[in-house]
């Protein structure tokens, strides 16, 4: 059972066991627990839940963010609200992307309970069953497809029902759109007069083809870990979760991490881990945290004055992310999501709907529809993702267009392009330098090309004609190969996913094992995004809850 040393009049960034929660110099003591998971977010909220289900082991949560209170976090369309909001979002900005003519590309990461989960784009897509296999092909066994499909259904509530792919029973609402608006139908549609067949499960046999896309919600509201995970585990008294709580640094005796240095309210705290510490803190935060306690690089831990525990090269390195690179419309009709936000009494009307209903517009998702193909005939699998939006924007996060206009986007799957995450400095509230190098490679830039030009055939065939008054960015100007690079560089952004920065294999640059414990070290995992061998061919919160979901049984079964 937890300790219950240091603590004082803290309620609001304590969210259960209160009561426990009492008197004494919250920094003098040391709080013990079997296990500490840093970061509640995507992967952490799962750990937390499954750590502490049968009430033998004692876990400590801890979430640099507070709880998710804000109510943008709950209504889906929400999301464009909660971009640029500093009080649950880390606001990250990349070194300036030679790639990308030297811009500065922003990347929101959640920080609230749920993290990532809470302010993502909701859609609900695995990746191809090829991913996984190559994942063990690289010899991280346990890791292919047929292995992580049993976690993948544990995970879900599919609305669908349970089938060969899909699991009804478990903590995760994977539902259908509930918004049907004509001009998401159309573009399935359009897809299909260029040949790309209609798919109605991008999660199912295979994943080629167009079709609507399934978001983790109910019933009209968001469905993060913190509500999925968390919150049915709120009551148990094994499990303590600490909001506002920023970990600073592990502590290592020897080579076995041993505790975690935290910031809360103005307070150093300390709280061991009896068994293991468990960083979930995202692709980002992750490495920066193994780095400010001497592991990592050693030459980048030297010259910002921090002890080496490991020499390990390959925090940090690797990092991978899915650029998006959009294409604007201008409507013929009043039928698009700018259309109800640029009028008073339309953006009442979806706000009363939704309140009443939990319908409209407001349950809109990053995405309606969507479409995966291949960019050449000599590819296995698709190589490019589309994510068509019955609403459109110069940036995403910023006011929409005052014309009525739709937009959908170019999503390299498996980009070859590699960055680097490293901090700046030993203070731990310092954001690191994140450089992602996006379009660093040749195959990277012609799958972009190659996808633009998939994506503006689908968005000028017959289906979609009526709707289609012009094509307002790239634009006319733009037919070229070269032009259409060019304009990936000036107006390519994140799709939000980055990983692989702790990666798992057996490599000397890999970070993890198979059973993500730190190489080199005891009593230490990494399970979140940066495990990820590489980027899977779709959107990362399915896989990085998988990824969890599956710690959890290693986990526990260690612990036996
Ligand atoms: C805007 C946006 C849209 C997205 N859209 C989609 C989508 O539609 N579908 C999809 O599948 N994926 C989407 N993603 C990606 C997906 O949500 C993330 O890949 C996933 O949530 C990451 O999970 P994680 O557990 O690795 O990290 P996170 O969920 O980011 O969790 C890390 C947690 O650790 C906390 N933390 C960090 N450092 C510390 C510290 N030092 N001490 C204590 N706590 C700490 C953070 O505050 C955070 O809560 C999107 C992401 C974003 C940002």
């Amino acid at each position: 059972m937890a300790a219950t040393a240091g603590r004082d009049k803290d309620k609001d960034e304590t969210m259960n066991g209160t009561a426990r929660f009492r008197a004494r110099d919250r920094s003098s003591e040391t709080l013990e627990f079997d296990y500490v998971v840093v970061g509640a977010g995507s992967a952490g909220c799962v750990l937390a839940n499954r750590l502490s289900a049968d009430g033998r082991h004692s876990v400590l949560l801890l979430e640099a963010g507070p709880k998710d209170n804000n109510l943008w976090i709950h209504v889906p369309l929400g999301y464009g609200r909660l971009f640029k909001e500093k009080t649950v979002n880390w606001m990250y900005q990349t070194e300036p992307e030679p790639g990308l003519d030297g811009r500065t590309i922003f990347q929101p990461r959640g920080k609230v309970l749920g993290g990532s989960s809470s302010i993502n784009g909701l859609l609900y897509v695995r990746g191809q069953h090829e991913d996984y296999d190559r994942w063990r092909q690289h010899g991280n066994s346990g890791w292919g497809f047929d292995d992580v499909l049993p976690y993948f259904k544990k995970a879900e509530n599919q609305e669908r029902g349970a089938d060969d792919f899909h699991g009804a029973g478990g903590p995760l609402p994977v539902s259908d759109l509930v918004h049907a608006d004509p001009l998401s139908a159309a573009f399935i549609a359009a897809a299909g007069e260029t040949g790309i067949p209609v798919n109605p499960d991008f999660n199912g046999a295979s994943q080629e083809g167009a079709g609507f896309f399934q978001t983790t919600t109910r019933r009209g509201r968001r469905a993060s870990t913190a509500v999925a995970y968390l919150r049915p585990a709120r009551g148990r008294r094994n499990l303590q979760v600490e909001t506002s709580a920023l970990a600073q640094r592990i502590l290592f005796d020897g080579h076995r991490a041993d505790a975690i240095e935290f910031r809360q309210a103005g307070v150093l705290r300390t709280a061991r881990a009896r068994k293991e510490i468990l960083v979930s803190s995202g692709a980002y935060n992750s490495p920066q945290l193994l780095q400010l306690s001497g592991v990592g690089p050693a030459e980048l831990l030297r010259q910002h004055g921090i002890d080496v525990v490991l020499d390990a090269p390959g925090v940090g390195h690797d990092l991978q992310d899915h650029m998006q690179v959009r294409v604007v419309m201008r409507c013929t009709q009043s039928i698009t999501l700018n259309d109800v936000v640029n009028s008073p009494v339309r953006r009442i009307l979806a706000g009363a709907r939704y309140a009443a209903f939990r319908k409209g517009p407001l349950t809109i998702a990053a995405g309606t529809s969507g479409a995966f193909f291949k960019t050449s005939p000599r590819l296995a699998t698709p190589d490019i993702q589309i994510h068509f939006l019955p609403f459109s924007t110069d940036k995403m996060g910023e006011r929409l267009h005052s014309f009525s206009g739709f937009s959908a986007s170019v999503c390299q799957l498996r980009p070859e392009s590699r960055g680097s995450l490293r901090i700046r400095s030993a203070d731990p509230t310092m954001a690191p330098e994140i450089r992602i190098n996006y379009l660093s490679t040749e195959v990277d830039r012609i799958a972009n090309v190659e996808g633009l030009k998939v994506l503006r055939r689908i968005l000028q065939a017959p289906a979609l004609r009526p709707y289609v008054m012009q094509e307002v960015d790239p634009g006319a100007k733009v037919s070229t190969d070269e032009e259409l690079l060019n304009y990936c560089r000036a107006r390519g952004s994140t799709i939000y996913h980055p990983t692989s920065t702790c990666r798992m294999g057996s490599d000397p640059l890999a970070v993890v094992d198979q059973s993500l414990r730190v190489r080199g070290l005891e009593g230490l995992r990494v399970v979140d995004g940066s495990i990820m061998p590489d980027l899977v061919s779709g959107n990362t919160n399915a896989a990085i809850i998988m990824i969890a979901e599956k710690a959890s049984d290693m986990i526990l079964q260690d612990s036996r």
